[in-house]
């Protein structure tokens, strides 16, 4: 039985073209991201800060393993401290900008605590705080919804750009939890 030859290199053609089309797409995609220096320094300054506390920090204390629980982390097994003296502010110049622009780089210069994946640095006071312990713990649980700190940023950093720091839904959405889980744990 002879092979439609027509009908089969029209379907090939189609093929092919949507093959095309689908290169372009994702060539155009990953040409945006590779000019997007914000979220790649933004990665690359969490990622390095994570792994120093992830070698420097101590795990959770009893106290704050409870705060975990509570703000839904999943394996608070896996997460460290590290208390410093302050939060380590980014040394690249390009990403100093963007978050000065965006009103942030001072926010981190006076700011209690962050968490990068696994990792919360705390000031000496914000070791102190419940509140601000439940506050980085309610970040560890979303670096693990959005299955680390890139994911959190490609989700986030726009989020940041449009509606600033406090208006962020993921800032938004600690402040509140953490605020939750403070007020059930006076009860
Ligand atoms: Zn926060």
């Amino acid at each position: 039985m002879p092979l439609p030859k027509t009908g089969f290199s029209k379907t090939m053609i189609i093929v092919s073209i949507a093959m095309t089309v689908w290169l372009l797409e994702s060539t155009a995609y990953a040409t945006e991201e590779s000019n997007n220096p914000f979220l790649i320094e933004m990665i690359r300054y969490s990622q390095d800060l994570e792994q120093r506390i992830l070698e420097q920090g101590r795990p959770l204390t009893v106290m704050e393993s409870m705060l975990a629980e509570q703000a839904d982390v999943r394996h608070p097994e896996l997460v460290r401290v590290l208390v410093l003296p302050s939060v380590p502010e980014p040394k690249s110049a390009v990403l100093r900008e963007k978050l000065q622009q965006l009103g942030i780089l001072r926010l981190i210069a006076r700011a209690k605590g962050s968490a990068k994946g696994y990792g919360i640095v705390l000031t000496t006071s914000g070791a102190k705080s419940p509140g601000v312990i439940a506050h980085e713990l309610v970040h560890v649980g979303q670096y693990e919804r959005f299955d680390g700190i890139e994911g959190l940023m490609r989700y986030h950093l726009p989020d940041l750009e449009a509606n600033g720091y406090r208006d962020s839904e993921l800032e938004g959405e600690a402040y509140r939890r953490a605020l939750e889980i403070i007020s059930n744990a006076r009860m």
